[in-house]
């Protein structure tokens, strides 16, 4: 019996689900529960392929809705999605909303949850295991390591757009950020990667820092990009890396070199 938070007797719930990067073993036991047991769910594009064919076959859930603007079909604003969640809820249906990674790293989970909140929705989250932490371990980089940086950085490559796309005002310091003792985990950062590379060597980066371009992570299809920071705005033109991928910068990236050859042996994606 799913327990309900603060509105008691009312049915109709939502799950925020972290469906993780892509492989379905990454999935947890915890989202195979709620999507066993959700009526209706709203899945996002990240979410991987094998995941969705088993949403579609082995959950019992009535409606599905595609809610990604891939093969043509129209993207759903935040806005449109927060009220059908609401919508479906009130409705008294159990509503699992499917996301790629974790639904409150990057996923817009945090404005979901605050408009179900101040709608009187009652809700579960299901965190999901990160791009911005499968990734670097699918490609053999160890994200943290004593001999290197004491600090992980996540952080956005692009600012934030409104719904029109315009862009608003940049929040985010590269320069202040190049003189940080950290590794550097950026999602969403393709579009932006030469502008976002040339500010961290102007604030004082070290050229030689090495970096990994982690492209469609834990699926059939990732790729792995290597290089520095001095040439990996060429390397990743050459390679036309696309999104979605995870950008590593620092020195544990150099760990790869050593590792890649024993550990993606058992890795389910082996190159
Ligand atoms: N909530 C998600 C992130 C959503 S933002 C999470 O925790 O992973 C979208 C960005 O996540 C993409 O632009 C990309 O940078 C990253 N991403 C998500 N899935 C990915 C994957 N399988 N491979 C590489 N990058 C991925």
């Amino acid at each position: 019996m799913v327990k309900t938070r603060g509105n008691s007797g009312q049915k109709g719930m939502v799950y925020l689900i972290g469906a993780g990067p892509g492989d379905i073993e990454l999935l947890t036991l915890k989202a195979v529960k709620y999507l066993k047991e959700a009526d209706v769910a709203l899945i996002d594009d990240l979410v991987g392929d094998e995941i969705k064919d088993f949403i579609k076959k082995e959950c019992k859930i009535s409606e599905i809705i595609e809610v990604g603007k891939r093969e043509g079909r129209h993207k759903k604003t935040q806005d449109e999605i927060n009220q059908l969640l609401v919508k479906l809820a009130k409705e008294g249906k159990k509503v699992a909303r499917v996301k790629g990674g974790d639904p409150f790293v990057f996923g817009r989970g945090g404005e979901e949850a605050e408009f179900l909140a101040k709608n009187g929705v009652s809700f579960v989250v299901v965190p999901g295991i990160s791009s911005a932490i499968a990734a670097p371990a699918y490609a053999g980089i160890p994200l943290n390591h004593r001999r290197f940086s004491p600090a992980i950085l996540i952080l956005t490559g692009k600012e934030r757009e409104s719904e029109e796309g315009e862009k608003e005002k940049e929040r985010i310091n590269w320069e202040e950020i190049a003189k940080l003792d950290a590794t550097i985990v950026i999602l969403m950062g393709i579009s932006n990667l030469e502008r976002n590379v040339k500010k961290l060597l102007k604030g004082g980066k070290d050229p030689d820092t090495p970096v990994a371009i982690i492209e469609n992570a834990t699926s059939p299809k990732q790729r792995i990009v290597e290089g520095a920071l001095l040439n990996i705005i060429e390397i990743a033109k050459r390679e036309k890396v696309r999104a979605p991928a995870v950008i590593v910068i620092g020195d544990v990236v150099s760990l790869r070199g050593i590792l890649k050859n024993f550990h993606l042996k058992w890795m389910r994606n082996a190159e």
